[in-house]
């Protein structure tokens, strides 16, 4: 017969998995099966709606059998079987899912290999513990069955061949152990009903095994000793229930953990876990996970957000978003419910009353959830934060603010104190007595921000401030428009006023009026201004009105025709050196004035992180000017 070459991905896979660099050899057992249930799954669909398909439903499982001898593990399934073009197809490349996942991932890291193990990868992970796999298979769509048989990489065969009923057999031939690996453990009792009960519980079909048994002989007389005997018997090893339908207090961390990740193919246990049972007007069992970090593909436009939405234990929708609001769109999760019909359509879930009291909720759940953990569990809230707090801020921002109150205490700042992440409520807390405002300063960094002239004189007054490095972050605090009565300022609009002596100051500015409008004049500013809330530097800008500079960068940022100015103020240090000598060059010098006030605003514009807009000429009346 005549061997096929597998194609060039799923060589490579292979190729991984024979020469298993991968440690967590363990996994292959629940790949088998997954892809069993999956298969009963399938007949079972079929034969709701083809009257030619006949099953009966208490007949669907899996059997897992061994042969210590013989070394071999077979995994059989009445599911829907393969024909002889699909055993090609499925097994001869790599298919879906878990093993395009595994592709990708391969691609980008190379050799990660225990990141990629996480995956789900498939029945090729049997290559891992077996030289040899065959697998006889009878399509429900087929009369003849067929044999797909592979010693790993040097191709596969297939042959038609003898089978009965329908189904698919999968007998591994488990490697020789090794110095360094026993795999006749895999050949153990115990071995394999520890990993069905480890990794295959819930599946929704009994997977069952022969096992060993000792029992109590019966007496033939009353004074005899007592004999045991030992009898083998079919079990079903797994529980069945589904993980969200168990009681929380009898499910382990680990048991979330590992129905997370495999559902998930994320390497990283979620960050929470949230396991709800709500039984009134709306009656549903939810299971609820906070990932550790960000989705893979969550900042792209595939990401989509929803909870997997199970009519009574039979799943109607994999992502059903109505079901989350999308500045939760990272919570992953099932929703189980009687109160939804199976054959519901995606139109009119919106519809259903169900369905959107589930849906607030849930979000009630979460938000509850989450102010628990920023309360007593603030160094997880933080790393939560930290991933997800974006999401919440836009939350905030987003549909002109309806969300805001839900949302408002869940958003953290860094304190200008501490440099530690604050709530809003702790800010008030901490707010001095003669304190009236929210102080808020905005750049790119902390850093950059701490190094702000504008935020000088708030520190002095011993307020505290909060930095703003997100870019989302004014937008957000711009639709709370305040909290706790108390209104959000930025240090560096053009009405802080912390100073009592703005009169002194107005004169100052009114006496100079004409040099002032001389100069902004020369540059592209809406006003220049002396100011007394600077302390060392010699200028600074402020914005008027709701655009700060911070949200035109944001703004112009982003992709589209839309731009924006702010209505900037350059201030100047009235009690600086550069105040007398513009004065004097008003006097006598107003062209090298002119000068000055252009390299001024080009200060202005570099400590707020802004390009200059014409360097050679910045830089030859800089070279003119130290030359003189
Ligand atoms: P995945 O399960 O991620 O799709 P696999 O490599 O495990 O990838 O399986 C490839 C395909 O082979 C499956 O998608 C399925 O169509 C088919 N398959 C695997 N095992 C069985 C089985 N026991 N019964 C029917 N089809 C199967």
């Amino acid at each position: 017969m005549k061997k096929k070459e597998f194609k060039s991905e799923s060589k490579r896979l292979l190729d991984l998995m024979i020469n298993s660099i991968y440690t967590n050899k363990d996994i292959f057992l629940r790949e088998l099966i997954s892809n069993a249930s999956d298969a009963i799954d399938k007949i079972y669909y079929r034969s709701l709606t083809d009257k030619k398909v006949k099953i009966k439903k208490e007949n669907l499982e899996i059997n897992v059998n061994f042969d210590e001898t013989l070394r071999t593990i077979t995994v059989s399934d009445n599911g829907c079987g393969m024909t002889g073009v699909e055993l090609e197809n499925n097994l001869g490349t790599i298919a879906k899912s878990g093993s395009l996942a595994f592709k990708e991932l391969n691609d980008v890291k190379n050799k990660d290999i225990d990141i990629i193990g996480q995956f789900g990868v498939g029945f090729y992970s049997a290559f891992m513990v077996s030289d040899e796999i065959t697998v006889i298979s009878k399509s429900i769509d087929e009369d003849v069955a067929h044999r797909w048989n592979s010693k790993g990489l040097d191709g596969y065969t297939i042959e038609e061949c003898e089978k009965t009923s329908v189904g698919t057999d999968i007998i591994l031939h488990i490697k020789e152990d090794t110095d360094e690996e026993t795999y006749s453990d895999y050949l153990k009792e115990f071995k394999l009903k520890d990993l069905i009960k480890k990794y295959s519980d819930y599946i929704r079909y009994p997977i069952k095994m022969e096992v060993t048994h000792n029992h109590l002989k019966e007496k033939k007389k009353d004074d005899d000793k007592d004999e045991y005997e030992t009898v083998k018997e079919i079990e079903t090893i797994n529980s069945m229930i589904p993980i969200w339908k168990k009681n929380k207090k009898e499910v382990k961390d680990e048991e979330y953990n590992h129905y997370y990740s495999d559902t998930y193919y994320d390497y990283e246990a979620p960050l929470k876990v949230i396991s709800t049972k709500v039984e009134g007007v709306v009656s549903y069992n939810g299971l609820l996970f906070i990932p550790s970090h960000a989705p893979y593909d969550f900042y792209t436009k595939e990401y989509e957000k929803g909870l997997s939405l199970y009519s009574n234990g039979v799943l109607i929708m994999e992502k059903c978003s109505e079901l989350l609001p999308d500045y939760f769109s990272f919570v992953k999760g099932v929703i189980d419910t009687e109160d939804v019909s199976l054959n519901i359509s995606r139109e009119m879930l919106q519809k259903t009353k169900s369905v959107n009291l589930i849906a607030k909720n849930i979000e009630t759940k979460i938000i509850k959830e989450l102010t628990d953990m920023l309360e007593n569990d603030r160094e997880k809230y933080i790393k939560f934060f930290k991933v997800f707090g974006t999401n919440i801020k836009f939350g905030i921002y987003n549909n002109y603010g309806v969300d805001k109150e839900k949302l408002q205490d869940l958003i953290m700042f860094t304190s200008s104190k501490t440099k530690e992440l604050i709530t809003l409520k702790e800010y008030i807390k901490n707010m001095k007595e003669n304190q009236t405002d929210i102080y808020y300063a905005s750049g790119e960094s902390i850093d950059k921000i701490d190094n702000l002239p504008q935020i000088e004189q708030v520190k002095e007054k011993d307020y505290e401030i909060l930095y703003l490095t997100d870019y989302v972050d004014e937008f957000t605090l711009n639709a709370l428009v305040e909290y706790d009565k108390k209104k959000f300022k930025n240090v560096s609009s053009a009405d802080l006023e912390l100073d009592e002596d703005k009169e002194k100051i107005e004169k100052l500015n009114e006496d100079n009026k004409d040099m002032l409008s001389l100069m902004k004049d020369e540059i592209k500013v809406n006003e220049v201004r002396f100011t007394n809330k600077l302390k060392n530097h010699p200028v600074c800008f402020s914005s008027k009105g709701n655009i700060s500079l911070e949200m035109e960068k944001v703004i112009n940022a982003m992709p589209g025709d839309e731009s924006i100015n702010a209505e900037v103020v350059l201030e100047i240090n009235e009690n600086h050196p550069i105040a007398d000598k513009i004065k004097d060059l008003y006097k006598n010098d107003k062209e090298t004035l002119k000068k000055y006030s252009k390299v001024l605003y080009s200060e202005a514009r570099l400590i707020e992180g802004l390009t200059i807009d014409n360097p050679t000429e910045i830089s030859n009346i800089i070279c003119d000017l130290i030359s003189k």
